[in-house]
């Protein structure tokens, strides 16, 4: 094992843990939420400017159903405004679901004695990186459990052998991780695999209720975890993704406390998080956990945009643990990531569709089904622009969000431009004869509408090289 967690002494003062629980209460209680004040922190996100943590406190205390309705607006027209019509598309794989923690909420914890564990060889990676691809996939995030076998040597040689699979016309162009934090000399180990996001989340934010569901190993450690990004930060990972898990204790507490890893970061490092991810808990093989905190469609559909609005520059990934019809709406909201065809079991892509999940060979319950083939249709035919677009991290354009965000024009001439790239390429290779008229068709009126504004000569000129069997073109 290379990480000594409980060798751990917090002497740089750059990764002093920052959240005060105290503070956070105090500005949650002392904070109103009448009209004007809601309207005006709105319109300050829409003007492009990241909310402090007194004007989240403003969002998370309007309960007025006019005014959340308003919020929920803000939030939608910050996404239209800022981000257009592209939904990036990812899927998960699971490597391999060793554990010694003993999270309560999680079907990988070390108390569970009853399911059979798997790691997944060389070849079995490469099986599964393969029937990813054949779906269409261009974006793996690889998901780990907390154990010595995962060293960060382990890991970044996974990492290698998913972006060495060649696969028929496709390949795997950009690998983030979900695994365990490290110290800085492992973190750079895995940076120099080439991954492009790392995340960790802190589950929750608040350390009495973490230590209520972290019943052992080295996650019982929650200023460990807490300043994880900031020693990946340290080694040179600066492409970092934060996340809560919504129901270990109240939202609003949550939402402030991920508002302010977000300052944490913009103050030290002089960039924010590029991803945020705010799961809810689902059901998992044998959970046993106290439902006080759940949270409900409603206050979720709130918390998404209240988030959205207060960071309004960060990437927000929606996964599969959400039902299809609130996927459908949440994305309205501010969404700009979401996993398509979905299998959280080992090994289980190659195994093909599963009609139902099997609870003790996966982490936890997933609740949208779908394929990647139905969600691109059904993006497509809502007029999304579905994208795999991996430019910027193989062009060393890191930040991508945060440069569709601040950079006049970069959507247009970067990523819409791209997403269509990569969309042609899916519909050349995966998707069936209706999917492809119906693509084509989005492609065409997009080209047309951005034609008004600039010279499409050269993306006409490269989607014309994709219907002839290049790939791999970007702006
Ligand atoms: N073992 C690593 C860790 O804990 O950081 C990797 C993460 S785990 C495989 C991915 C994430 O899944 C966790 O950080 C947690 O937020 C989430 N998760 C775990 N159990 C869950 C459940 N029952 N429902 C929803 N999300 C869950
Ligand atoms: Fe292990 Fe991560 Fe599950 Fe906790 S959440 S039991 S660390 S896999």
């Amino acid at each position: 094992m290379i990480y000594h967690p409980e060798k751990y002494r917090i002497e740089d003062k750059r990764m002093q843990p920052f959240i005060d629980p105290g503070e956070i209460w105090e500005i949650i209680r002392n904070t109103r939420a009448d009209k004007q004040r809601v309207r005006d922190v709105i319109q300050a996100s829409l003007d492009k400017k990241r909310l402090s943590l007194g004007e989240t406190a403003v969002l998370i205390n309007a309960t007025d159903p006019g005014l959340i309705e308003e919020i929920k607006e803000g939030a939608r027209s910050l996404k239209e405004k800022v981000y257009g019509e592209r939904i990036v598309l990812f899927a998960p794989l699971y490597v391999g679901d060793l554990c010694t923690n003993n999270c309560q909420y999680c079907g990988f914890r070390s108390s569970n004695k009853e399911t059979k564990r798997v790691t997944l060889n060389r070849e079995e990676l490469i099986l599964e990186t393969r029937s990813l691809i054949d779906q269409g996939h261009k974006r793996l995030i690889l998901v780990y459990g907390e154990h010595p076998k995962y060293t960060a040597g382990f890991i970044a040689e996974t990492v290698e052998t998913v972006y060495g699979v060649k696969h028929k016309n496709g390949e795997i162009r950009r690998v983030n991780i979900n695994a365990a934090p490290f110290d800085i000399p492992g973190f750079r180990v895995i940076k120099d695999s080439g991954i492009g996001t790392y995340q960790v989340f802190q589950e929750t934010y608040h350390e009495p209720a973490y230590r209520k569901v972290h019943l052992g190993g080295v996650k019982r450690n929650y200023d460990w975890r807490l300043t994880s990004l900031d020693r990946a930060q340290e080694a040179g990972i600066d492409d970092v993704g934060i996340g809560a898990l919504f129901g270990l204790y109240d939202w609003r507490f949550e939402v402030m406390g991920l508002v302010r890893h977000v300052n944490h970061f913009e103050a030290v490092y002089n960039v924010g998080p590029h991803t945020i991810s705010f799961p809810r808990i689902q059901n998992a093989f044998s959970m046993d956990i106290s439902r006080e905190y759940l949270v409900s469609d409603g206050d979720f559909v709130r918390l998404v945009s209240i988030l959205r609005l207060a960071v309004p520059y960060t990437g927000m990934i929606l996964t599969a643990r959400e039902p299809s019809h609130i996927r459908d709406q949440v994305l309205r909201f501010g969404v700009s990531q979401i996993d398509g065809g979905t299998n959280l079991e080992l090994g289980g892509y190659s195994k093909g569709k599963q009609e139902v999940q099997d609870l003790s060979k996966g982490q936890f319950q997933i609740n949208d089904n779908r394929s990647l083939a139905e969600i691109m249709d059904e993006l497509i035919s809502s007029g999304y622009i579905p994208s795999f677009c991996t430019a910027c991290y193989r062009l060393g354009r890191t930040g991508e969000h945060f440069m569709e965000f601040s950079v006049p024009g970069f959507i247009k001439r970067y990523c819409a431009p791209n997403a269509m790239l990569t969309l042609a390429e899916y519909l050349e290779d995966y998707a069936s004869e209706d999917t492809r008229k119906a693509g084509y068709s989005l492609i065409e009126k997009k080209v047309e509408e951005l034609a008004k504004t600039r010279d499409t000569g050269k993306l006409r000129q490269k989607l014309g090289q994709i219907k002839q069997g290049k790939r791999d073109l970007y702006f």
